[in-house]
């Protein structure tokens, strides 16, 4: 069966990944399959660059496929950030109370219209042949005045996805991925990779 690494050191994003693309003929490995794999600095500056990057770092150190996503939160009103720092938005790498603390303070009384924002996903599978296959998702919403929820992770408590009045973090896992960006782009890779799968 093929192997893919799953190059993400994130256990909600690893979770989203294999959850969403069950059912393939793929057997999925991640950091903790395989020791030692690089943890390479996201120094692109969109999200693209930043997939292709993690992604190219893990398969050529693992010689296999690698599967990579680098993904965000642009908020209108702070003119797209915090972007491709979505992580580290308030210093430390993947302090989620943090990062959500600080951008509940940058918004202080802002009115709920002008509170829009969107997660965006880019994702990338690299082959050690040369292929690759990639595909972005996007879901609009707006920023919470509070956070609310106990599900997912990062800045799940205070995004609210467009028509509805719950967080992501309130959805339960397949209502999130049916519309969040990850499991948009997601599922167009899946399908790539099925079409990829059937014709080898
Ligand atoms: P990276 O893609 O690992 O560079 O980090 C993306 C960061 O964006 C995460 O650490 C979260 O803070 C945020 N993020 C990305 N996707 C989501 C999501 O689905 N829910 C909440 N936060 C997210």
């Amino acid at each position: 069966m093929l192997e893919i690494v799953i190059a993400s050191r994130n256990p909600g994003k690893v979770k989203e990944i294999e959850r969403i693309m069950e059912g393939l003929p793929v057997r999925w490995l991640s950091f903790r399959d395989i020791l030692g794999l690089p943890d390479p600095e996201e120094t692109g500056s969109t999200f693209r660059e930043n997939a292709l990057i993690k992604a190219g770092a893990v398969m050529e150190s693992a010689g296999k496929p690698a599967l990579a996503d680098d993904s965000g939160l642009e908020v209108d009103a702070l003119g797209g950030a915090p972007g491709v720092r979505s992580a580290r938005y308030a210093g430390g790498h993947g302090d989620d109370r943090e990062n959500v603390r600080r951008l509940l303070r940058e918004l202080e009384g802002m009115p709920p219209e002008r509170r829009t924002a969107r997660f965006v996903c880019r994702v990338a599978l690299l082959f050690p042949d040369g292929r690759c296959l990639e595909a972005e998702g996007v879901c609009e919403g707006s920023i919470s005045a509070a956070p609310r929820g106990e599900g997912g992770f990062g800045y799940d408590p205070v995004f609210v996805p467009r028509g509805y009045d719950r967080t992501f973090a309130e959805l339960t896992p397949e209502e999130k991925d049916s519309l969040s960006h990850r499991g948009r782009a997601l599922a167009a890779l899946r399908d790539m990779l099925a079409l990829e799968l059937s014709s080898e």
